[in-house]
């Protein structure tokens, strides 16, 4: 029987130094993973850097390792994408460059999928160690809002790094939607799932590619591609205010009927209408965001554009 073939994925901005660890760390990895024919895939996301120079030459010395590069950086969503599609893999792996997915996770990975009858297997980091304080209190605060809010099953400290069959891949390249937000992807597509947990490692070099406030604008962006309670709170503010101003209508005809109307209280008036004013804003603005969403979506423009590879079928995915 021909043996299986595993695709590990690598997105990578910026990566010239880690990616060489990477690679290391992987090979040796590769001894504990027999019966699998393991195959690279590096995604190459505009990095500015040496990233390509050390792709080519890894490229030369391994047959094994393959690569695409985009026009520009089109953010890792889209690498992960583009890696899936492009991958030959009866298994597919995503993984980060950095090392902060570990590869030693792999054997385990595979053997749950291959023994224990799972489809897929995620992993979630139990520590958030290393991370300022402020950055993990947002995400804790996300993940929390998050699956109030919305039926995909998003688990906190998730990682991108997952292990999956065809089935699974296939299911989230079915998913050819423009705004992608894979956390909620891999939560939505459902199958049979195994969560794998480990503490939190530090980069093996170079630096995070995610300030704050990217952070802050793709919790934003995940919550509008995986959630329309927005939508719905705007409409019950809308109603409780309604139900407000009835009420004082009615205490104000009320009072004045007694007491006449000596005019009187305008500060309070120019309150309550900047206040007004204020949430009517803000309702204006979600349904803007999702206006605006649906507007990029329409516009089926191209996940991503390559500009160098040598998988041959790459041309025709970019046009997909
Ligand atoms: N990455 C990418 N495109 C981007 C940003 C990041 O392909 O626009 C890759 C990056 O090279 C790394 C992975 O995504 O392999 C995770 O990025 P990073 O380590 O900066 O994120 P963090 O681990 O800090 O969340
Ligand atoms: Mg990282």
């Amino acid at each position: 029987m021909k043996p299986k073939k595993l695709t590990l994925v690598v997105p990578a901005y910026n990566e010239q130094d880690a990616i060489p660890l990477f690679y290391e760390e992987a090979l040796r990895v590769e001894g504990e993973l027999p019966g699998v024919e393991v195959e690279y895939l590096f995604i190459d996301d505009g990095s500015r850097d040496q990233t390509m120079e050390v792709l080519r030459q890894l490229h030369a010395q391994d047959p094994r390792v393959h690569y695409v590069s985009f026009s520009r950086n089109f953010g890792k969503e889209a690498a992960i994408y583009a890696g899936l599609e492009n991958a030959k893999g009866d298994y597919v792996a995503i993984l980060d460059a950095d090392l902060q997915d570990p590869p030693s996770l792999l054997p385990e990975m595979l053997h749950a999928i291959q023994e224990e009858g799972y489809d897929c297997v995620g992993s979630r980091r139990v520590t958030r160690k290393g991370e300022p304080p402020i950055r993990s209190f947002f995400a804790r605060m996300f993940y929390r809002i998050m699956n109030k809010i919305s039926s995909a099953d998003i688990v906190d400290g998730a990682r991108d790094f997952q292990l999956m069959n065809r089935k699974v891949v296939n299911a989230i390249l079915s998913m050819g939607e423009y705004n992608r937000f894979s956390k909620g992807i891999f939560g939505w597509v459902g199958f049979r799932k195994k969560w794998l947990e480990y503490e939190n490692i530090e980069r093996a070099a170079g630096e995070t590619k995610w300030s704050f406030w990217k952070l802050f604008v793709y919790a934003l962006d995940g919550i509008v591609a995986f959630s329309t309670t927005p939508l719905v709170i705007a409409s019950v503010m809308g109603m409780l205010f309604c139900m407000v101003a009835f009420i004082a209508i009615i205490f104000i005809i009320v009072r004045t009927l007694i007491f006449g109307d000596p005019t009187s209280g305008w500060p309070s008036m120019v309150c309550i209408i900047m206040f007004i004013a204020g949430i009517q804003l803000l309702c204006m603005g979600i349904l803007g965001q999702y206006l605006a969403k649906t507007y990029l979506e329409t516009k089926r423009r191209p996940l991503y554009l390559v500009e160098e590879t040598d998988c041959d079928e790459a041309d025709d995915a970019s046009a997909s």
